[in-house]
């Protein structure tokens, strides 16, 4: 499964729900496959998508929005592994990651990471993650329609393909553009979270 591919199917279960994707491909590419105002893109901001979901997670314990997707590369996550132990800690109910995990750092050529020989799904599950493994479609629409109904954190560990899409346009957006859309959508998704639940 290509990283684009494991997008498509996190796009098609996640319309209402936050999601926090890590720079680089990751976002260029799940902003190719549908561009949204709940995604926040953490463009050049590396290892930070789980720590930034993690603080919105505890942000919506008391609201109607079910879950925030955090978005991680292998990289990505290696640069700050520390967002394993956290979760396991503070144990936010509302926090899935999903892991793309090509063991490699794919802006800068393909270069081996860490994720060769560490398996981070394990990292995950000794830190207290639940953790869901898929490598294929179907096994991630699965592994991902559970994350969202247990209690997290949860981790959906998902071995895809080297390499990246071909043919999909940097994604230049000013930052600040992409965080006041994020903060407008999710200001009004707890809105109607609250409408519904009186
Ligand atoms: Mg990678």
């Amino acid at each position: 499964m290509r990283r684009i591919d494991a997008l498509r199917v996190l796009a098609g279960q996640t319309a209402d729900l936050p999601v926090v994707v890590t720079c680089a491909a990751s976002s260029r590419e799940l902003a190719a496959v549908a561009d949204r105002p709940n995604h926040l893109y953490l463009l050049d901001s590396m290892g930070l998508a789980g720590s930034v979901a993690t603080g919105i997670a505890l942000g919506l314990a008391d609201t109607g929005v079910p879950k925030v997707i955090a978005v991680e590369g292998d990289g990505s996550l290696l640069m700050n592994p520390n967002v394993l132990p956290t979760g396991g800690f503070l144990r936010p109910e509302k926090l899935v990651m999903v892991l793309l995990d090509n063991a490699v750092y794919g802006a800068t050529a393909n270069l081996p990471t860490y994720a060769e020989d560490i398996d981070l799904g394990l990292l995950a599950e000794a830190s207290g993650w639940a953790v869901h493994r898929a490598a294929e479609p179907e096994e991630l629409v699965a592994a991902l329609a559970l994350s969202l109904e247990i209690p997290g954190p949860s981790l959906v560990h998902v071995h895809i393909e080297a390499g990246n899409a071909t043919d999909v346009p940097k994604l230049l957006e000013d930052p600040v553009v992409i965080g006041r859309r994020f903060r407008d959508w999710l200001g009004a998704r707890i809105a109607t979270a609250v409408e519904v639940l009186a």
